[in-house]
């Protein structure tokens, strides 16, 4: 048994055109131990295109936990093994997370290498704002969880992205549709590939589209953030069309007194303090 620990290489490969590895990928790939994949039947490809012959071992969603832990004592004893799934970065939507978080754990150094990934790739050409963002992955497949997940990033107002199964897509953009309300989003199909397309509007357009031509392939999901702003001025307007009274029983629900209450729905509806009082002199 070595004295050192080895070392895991996190790395990304090509979510479509093969051109996409790095020369270091290449070269790790080349220089490692044993490669773990998530799929070894579809990493055998590349790694026969790229003719590197490797001991490879499966690592996938279903076995995270147990070979996780197999994989640590192997890299205890000295192995150097590089993590790949079946496409884009390890660890994005992907299995890698639990492995390097033990690599933390045990001490054991790791390596994560730059690369393809479908997200990054996505939001950039989507041409909605790349300064913030918040990646959501893929939504939940249960209808209950994925609207009430929808419901809780109504606010977000960072640039959203999504992975989604083309036969899941228009059931989310409904959910979207009916929860976020019709934003600006792009569809991002087929990355890097021959059939590459992105399909840009809003979300009610992109949904008409997608009713007209039958959704296929891989796509990402790029969804406009939240303007607060105008959210806000529909909850006024819509807070302002109802009698001062309830107004004042509204805002008291947010858990803030009634004097309190009275003085933030006069600043609202920029009327004087006194006549809202008056309003609310019976709550
Ligand atoms: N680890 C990968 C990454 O870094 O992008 C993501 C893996 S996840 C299991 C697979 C999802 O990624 C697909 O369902 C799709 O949403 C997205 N994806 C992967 N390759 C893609 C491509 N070439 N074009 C569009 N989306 C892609």
């Amino acid at each position: 048994m070595k004295l050192t620990k080895g070392k895991l290489y996190v790395c990304p490969t090509p979510i479509g055109n093969l051109e996409d590895i790095t020369l270091r990928t290449l070269r790790v790939l080349k220089e490692v131990d044993a490669i773990a994949a998530e799929d070894t039947r579809h990493t055998i490809k590349l790694l026969n295109h790229f003719e590197i012959q490797k001991p490879l071992t499966s690592y996938h969603q279903h076995n995270e936990e147990t070979k996780g832990n197999h994989l640590i004592d192997r890299l205890m004893a000295g192995e150097n093994i590089a993590l790949v799934s079946d496409a884009g970065m390890p660890g994005i939507s992907d299995p890698g997370e639990i492995l390097i978080k033990k690599c933390i754990e045990e001490d054991i150094s790791f390596e994560v290498l730059p690369g393809a990934t479908a997200s990054i790739l996505a939001l950039v050409a989507s041409g909605l704002e790349t300064g913030r963002f918040s990646f959501e992955g893929f939504l939940d497949r249960d209808k209950k969880n994925r609207r009430q997940r929808l419901e809780e990033i109504r606010e977000e107002d960072r640039t959203l992205i999504f992975y989604e199964a083309p036969h899941r897509i228009k059931t989310t953009l409904k959910d979207m549709i009916e929860i976020l309300g019709d934003r600006k989003a792009v569809i991002a199909r087929e990355l890097t590939k021959r059939y590459q397309e992105f399909i840009r509007g809003n979300l009610k357009e992109i949904l008409q589209h997608l009713e007209e031509h039958t959704p296929k392939g891989e796509m990402v999901l790029i969804c406009e953030g939240a303007d607060l702003e105008e959210q806000r001025m529909k909850q006024q307007e819509i807070l302002e069309e109802i009698p001062i009274k309830q107004h004042v029983l509204a805002v008291m629900e947010e858990g803030i007194t009634k004097k309190e209450a009275i003085k933030k729905v006069a600043k609202l509806r920029k009327l004087p303090k006194n006549e809202v009082y008056k309003e609310a002199i019976d709550i």
